[in-house]
Protein backbone atom coordinates (compact mmCIF):
# COMPACT_ATOMS: atom_id res chain seq x y z
CA UNK A 1 0.00 0.00 0.00
CA UNK A 2 1.34 3.58 -1.07
CA UNK A 3 1.53 5.89 2.09
CA UNK A 4 -0.08 9.22 0.89
CA UNK A 5 0.78 12.30 3.32
CA UNK A 6 -0.40 15.36 3.25
CA UNK A 7 1.45 18.80 2.06
CA UNK A 8 0.97 22.13 2.07
CA UNK A 9 1.14 24.06 -1.59
CA UNK A 10 4.37 23.59 -3.45
CA UNK A 11 5.67 21.19 -0.47
CA UNK A 12 6.35 24.11 2.08
CA UNK A 13 6.97 22.76 5.50
CA UNK A 14 4.35 24.93 7.69
CA UNK A 15 1.69 27.27 6.92
CA UNK A 16 0.67 30.47 9.28
CA UNK A 17 -2.47 32.36 9.14
CA UNK A 18 -4.00 35.31 11.26
CA UNK A 19 -7.20 36.90 11.97
CA UNK A 20 -7.97 39.80 13.53
CA UNK A 21 -10.92 41.33 15.07
CA UNK A 22 -13.55 44.45 15.47
CA UNK A 23 -11.76 46.96 12.65
CA UNK A 24 -10.99 49.76 14.88
CA UNK A 25 -8.45 52.75 13.05
CA UNK A 26 -5.30 50.61 14.13
CA UNK A 27 -6.03 47.89 11.61
CA UNK A 28 -4.83 50.49 9.06
CA UNK A 29 -1.77 50.19 10.56
CA UNK A 30 -1.62 46.56 10.88
CA UNK A 31 -2.53 45.81 7.38
CA UNK A 32 0.28 47.73 6.31
CA UNK A 33 2.75 45.76 8.63
CA UNK A 34 1.09 42.67 7.29
CA UNK A 35 1.64 43.61 3.64
CA UNK A 36 5.18 44.98 4.21
CA UNK A 37 5.97 41.15 5.63
CA UNK A 38 3.96 38.96 3.09
CA UNK A 39 0.93 38.33 5.78
CA UNK A 40 -2.19 37.49 4.46
CA UNK A 41 -4.82 38.37 7.57
CA UNK A 42 -8.62 37.88 7.70
CA UNK A 43 -10.65 40.40 9.18
CA UNK A 44 -13.45 40.16 11.57
CA UNK A 45 -15.78 43.23 11.34
CA UNK A 46 -19.05 44.25 13.57
CA UNK A 47 -21.05 45.58 10.08
CA UNK A 48 -22.39 48.49 12.85
CA UNK A 49 -19.15 49.45 14.02
CA UNK A 50 -18.30 50.30 9.94
CA UNK A 51 -17.80 54.30 9.51
CA UNK A 52 -20.02 55.67 6.64
CA UNK A 53 -17.04 58.21 5.62
CA UNK A 54 -13.47 57.38 5.72
CA UNK A 55 -11.47 59.80 8.73
CA UNK A 56 -7.65 58.77 10.40
CA UNK A 57 -9.23 58.83 13.67
CA UNK A 58 -12.10 56.52 13.22
CA UNK A 59 -12.66 53.11 12.56
CA UNK A 60 -12.63 51.79 8.76
CA UNK A 61 -15.37 52.96 6.86
CA UNK A 62 -17.44 51.20 3.81
CA UNK A 63 -15.23 53.14 1.21
CA UNK A 64 -12.08 52.04 2.15
CA UNK A 65 -13.08 48.45 2.92
CA UNK A 66 -12.05 46.98 -0.52
CA UNK A 67 -8.71 48.44 -1.01
CA UNK A 68 -7.74 48.60 2.46
CA UNK A 69 -7.83 44.94 2.65
CA UNK A 70 -7.15 43.96 -0.95
CA UNK A 71 -5.52 40.75 -1.07
CA UNK A 72 -6.72 39.75 2.51
CA UNK A 73 -9.89 38.32 3.51
CA UNK A 74 -13.11 40.71 5.21
CA UNK A 75 -14.83 38.28 7.95
CA UNK A 76 -17.91 38.89 10.16
CA UNK A 77 -17.86 39.15 13.52
CA UNK A 78 -21.68 39.85 14.26
CA UNK A 79 -23.20 43.40 13.53
CA UNK A 80 -23.27 44.96 17.18
CA UNK A 81 -20.45 42.24 18.73
CA UNK A 82 -22.91 40.59 21.85
CA UNK A 83 -22.26 37.47 24.19
CA UNK A 84 -24.33 35.27 21.48
CA UNK A 85 -24.59 32.65 23.47
CA UNK A 86 -26.58 35.24 26.30
CA UNK A 87 -29.30 35.84 23.62
CA UNK A 88 -32.30 34.45 22.00
CA UNK A 89 -31.35 32.12 18.92
CA UNK A 90 -33.64 34.03 16.49
CA UNK A 91 -31.21 37.54 17.36
CA UNK A 92 -28.30 34.99 16.53
CA UNK A 93 -29.04 33.80 12.99
CA UNK A 94 -30.02 37.99 12.67
CA UNK A 95 -26.48 39.23 14.22
CA UNK A 96 -24.82 36.62 11.56
CA UNK A 97 -27.03 37.10 8.85
CA UNK A 98 -27.43 40.89 8.67
CA UNK A 99 -23.80 41.07 9.27
CA UNK A 100 -22.23 39.15 6.13
CA UNK A 101 -25.41 40.96 3.94
CA UNK A 102 -23.81 44.36 5.12
CA UNK A 103 -20.23 43.23 4.25
CA UNK A 104 -20.32 41.32 1.44
CA UNK A 105 -22.02 44.32 -0.60
CA UNK A 106 -19.22 46.26 1.13
CA UNK A 107 -16.47 43.67 0.14
CA UNK A 108 -18.22 43.29 -3.54
CA UNK A 109 -17.79 39.23 -2.40
CA UNK A 110 -19.51 36.52 -0.31
CA UNK A 111 -17.65 36.88 3.05
CA UNK A 112 -18.26 33.05 4.48
CA UNK A 113 -15.74 33.22 7.14
CA UNK A 114 -16.12 34.80 11.06
CA UNK A 115 -14.45 34.66 14.96
CA UNK A 116 -16.82 34.72 18.09
CA UNK A 117 -17.30 38.41 19.22
CA UNK A 118 -16.36 38.08 22.88
CA UNK A 119 -15.75 34.64 22.46
CA UNK A 120 -18.77 33.39 23.38
CA UNK A 121 -20.58 30.25 22.01
CA UNK A 122 -22.79 27.30 22.66
CA UNK A 123 -24.51 25.10 20.85
CA UNK A 124 -26.80 26.87 19.39
CA UNK A 125 -24.29 29.67 18.23
CA UNK A 126 -22.31 26.64 16.53
CA UNK A 127 -25.91 25.31 14.83
CA UNK A 128 -26.52 28.99 13.85
CA UNK A 129 -23.26 29.98 12.43
CA UNK A 130 -23.73 26.76 9.98
CA UNK A 131 -27.16 27.83 9.44
CA UNK A 132 -25.47 31.48 7.93
CA UNK A 133 -23.47 29.84 5.41
CA UNK A 134 -20.40 30.03 7.67
CA UNK A 135 -17.29 27.81 6.47
CA UNK A 136 -15.01 28.80 8.91
CA UNK A 137 -15.12 30.29 12.75
CA UNK A 138 -12.53 31.05 15.06
CA UNK A 139 -12.34 30.88 18.72
CA UNK A 140 -10.57 32.69 21.05
CA UNK A 141 -9.65 29.13 22.83
CA UNK A 142 -5.69 29.37 22.23
CA UNK A 143 -4.12 25.40 22.04
CA UNK A 144 -0.36 26.88 21.58
CA UNK A 145 -0.51 23.46 19.32
CA UNK A 146 0.10 23.90 15.41
CA UNK A 147 -2.27 21.18 14.45
CA UNK A 148 -5.34 21.68 11.91
CA UNK A 149 -8.76 22.13 13.29
CA UNK A 150 -11.22 18.72 13.97
CA UNK A 151 -14.65 21.16 12.87
CA UNK A 152 -13.73 24.59 10.72
CA UNK A 153 -16.81 26.06 12.33
CA UNK A 154 -15.43 25.62 15.97
CA UNK A 155 -11.41 26.33 15.08
CA UNK A 156 -9.44 27.26 17.81
CA UNK A 157 -5.92 29.41 17.41
CA UNK A 158 -2.77 28.58 18.36
CA UNK A 159 -2.31 31.96 20.24
CA UNK A 160 -2.71 35.39 20.63
CA UNK A 161 -0.28 37.94 20.32
CA UNK A 162 0.15 38.08 24.00
CA UNK A 163 1.72 34.99 24.25
CA UNK A 164 5.22 33.69 24.21
CA UNK A 165 5.77 34.71 20.42
CA UNK A 166 10.11 34.39 19.90
CA UNK A 167 9.14 30.43 21.81
CA UNK A 168 6.29 29.69 20.15
CA UNK A 169 7.53 30.31 16.55
CA UNK A 170 11.22 28.88 17.42
CA UNK A 171 8.59 25.47 18.31
CA UNK A 172 6.85 25.84 15.25
CA UNK A 173 10.10 26.24 13.31
CA UNK A 174 11.30 22.80 14.69
CA UNK A 175 8.40 20.97 14.17
CA UNK A 176 7.91 17.45 11.98
CA UNK A 177 4.62 17.57 11.46
CA UNK A 178 3.81 17.94 7.57
CA UNK A 179 0.63 19.64 8.20
CA UNK A 180 2.09 22.10 11.05
CA UNK A 181 -0.23 25.72 10.85
CA UNK A 182 0.24 29.01 13.00
CA UNK A 183 -2.84 30.57 13.35
CA UNK A 184 -2.45 33.81 15.38
CA UNK A 185 -5.00 36.17 16.81
CA UNK A 186 -5.71 39.67 18.28
CA UNK A 187 -7.49 43.10 17.82
CA UNK A 188 -4.89 45.61 16.28
CA UNK A 189 -6.04 48.33 19.19
CA UNK A 190 -4.35 46.51 21.55
CA UNK A 191 -0.97 47.37 19.69
CA UNK A 192 -1.69 51.11 20.41
CA UNK A 193 -2.98 50.78 23.59
CA UNK A 194 -0.12 48.98 24.57
CA UNK A 195 1.95 51.05 22.40
CA UNK A 196 4.39 47.47 21.47
CA UNK A 197 3.90 47.87 17.69
CA UNK A 198 7.60 46.63 17.46
CA UNK A 199 6.08 42.92 19.19
CA UNK A 200 4.46 42.37 15.35
CA UNK A 201 7.12 44.05 13.56
CA UNK A 202 9.29 41.85 15.20
CA UNK A 203 7.42 38.70 14.70
CA UNK A 204 6.46 39.88 11.03
CA UNK A 205 10.70 39.92 10.59
CA UNK A 206 10.50 36.22 11.22
CA UNK A 207 7.17 35.16 9.56
CA UNK A 208 8.99 37.11 6.58
CA UNK A 209 12.27 35.34 6.83
CA UNK A 210 10.33 31.84 6.57
CA UNK A 211 8.59 33.01 3.31
CA UNK A 212 11.39 34.28 1.60
CA UNK A 213 13.02 30.87 2.43
CA UNK A 214 10.70 29.20 0.69
CA UNK A 215 9.55 26.96 3.77
CA UNK A 216 6.51 28.73 4.87
CA UNK A 217 2.80 29.70 3.05
CA UNK A 218 0.71 32.09 4.24
CA UNK A 219 -2.37 32.61 3.60
CA UNK A 220 -5.89 33.66 4.61
CA UNK A 221 -8.40 31.74 6.68
CA UNK A 222 -10.58 31.19 4.02
CA UNK A 223 -7.63 29.78 2.03
CA UNK A 224 -6.71 27.47 4.67
CA UNK A 225 -9.87 26.39 5.26
CA UNK A 226 -10.13 26.24 0.98
CA UNK A 227 -6.56 24.07 0.84
CA UNK A 228 -7.15 21.51 3.69
CA UNK A 229 -11.04 20.78 3.05
CA UNK A 230 -9.99 20.35 -0.78
CA UNK A 231 -7.48 18.03 0.93
CA UNK A 232 -9.62 16.27 3.01
CA UNK A 233 -11.98 15.40 0.09
CA UNK A 234 -9.17 13.95 -2.04
CA UNK A 235 -10.57 11.00 -3.96
CA UNK A 236 -8.14 8.17 -3.68
CA UNK A 237 -8.87 4.78 -5.48
CA UNK A 238 -8.68 1.90 -3.17
CA UNK A 239 -5.55 0.45 -4.30
CA UNK A 240 -3.98 4.22 -3.80
CA UNK A 241 -3.05 4.28 -7.71
CA UNK A 242 -5.88 6.77 -9.74
CA UNK A 243 -6.49 10.14 -7.42
CA UNK A 244 -9.32 12.91 -8.22
CA UNK A 245 -9.66 16.88 -7.15
CA UNK A 246 -12.96 17.67 -7.12
CA UNK A 247 -12.27 21.14 -5.52
CA UNK A 248 -11.69 24.19 -6.85
CA UNK A 249 -7.96 24.67 -5.50
CA UNK A 250 -4.54 22.16 -6.61
CA UNK A 251 -3.43 20.03 -3.61
CA UNK A 252 -0.56 18.36 -3.08
CA UNK A 253 0.61 15.22 -1.13
CA UNK A 254 3.87 13.21 -1.16
CA UNK A 255 3.16 9.61 -2.51
CA UNK A 256 6.36 8.28 -1.59
CA UNK A 257 9.56 10.28 -2.01
CA UNK A 258 7.28 12.10 -4.73
CA UNK A 259 5.58 15.28 -4.61
CA UNK A 260 2.47 15.29 -6.48
CA UNK A 261 0.18 18.39 -7.68
CA UNK A 262 -3.41 17.96 -8.79
CA UNK A 263 -4.98 20.38 -9.85
CA UNK A 264 -8.55 21.47 -9.85
CA UNK A 265 -11.01 19.38 -11.27
CA UNK A 266 -7.57 16.64 -12.47
CA UNK A 267 -7.81 13.31 -12.34
CA UNK A 268 -4.04 11.89 -11.96
CA UNK A 269 -2.31 8.43 -12.02
CA UNK A 270 0.19 7.81 -9.18
CA UNK A 271 3.70 8.75 -10.30
CA UNK A 272 6.16 6.59 -12.16
CA UNK A 273 7.87 5.45 -9.02
CA UNK A 274 5.00 3.43 -7.86
CA UNK A 275 4.82 0.14 -8.00
CA UNK A 276 1.99 -1.12 -10.73
CA UNK A 277 -1.49 -1.82 -10.53
CA UNK A 278 -2.77 -5.03 -11.26
CA UNK A 279 -6.36 -6.32 -10.80
CA UNK A 280 -6.83 -8.69 -7.72
ZN1 LIG B 1 -14.44 41.47 18.89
Amino acid sequence: MIAIQFCWPDGKAGAFTASYDDGLKEDRRLVEVFNRHGIRGTWCLNSSRVAETVSPDGTVAWPELKTLYAGHEVAAHSVTHPFLDRIPEERILLELIEDRRRLEAGAGCPVKGMSLPNGGYDRRVLAAVARAGIVHCRTVVSTQSFALPVDFLEWHPTCHHRANLTELWQKFLDAKEPHKLFYLWGHSYEFGRQNNWELIEEFGAKVKAAIDAGTLWCATNMQVFEYVTAWRELWCSLDGHSFRNTRGTPVWFKAGKDLIRIGPGETRACPASCPPSRPP
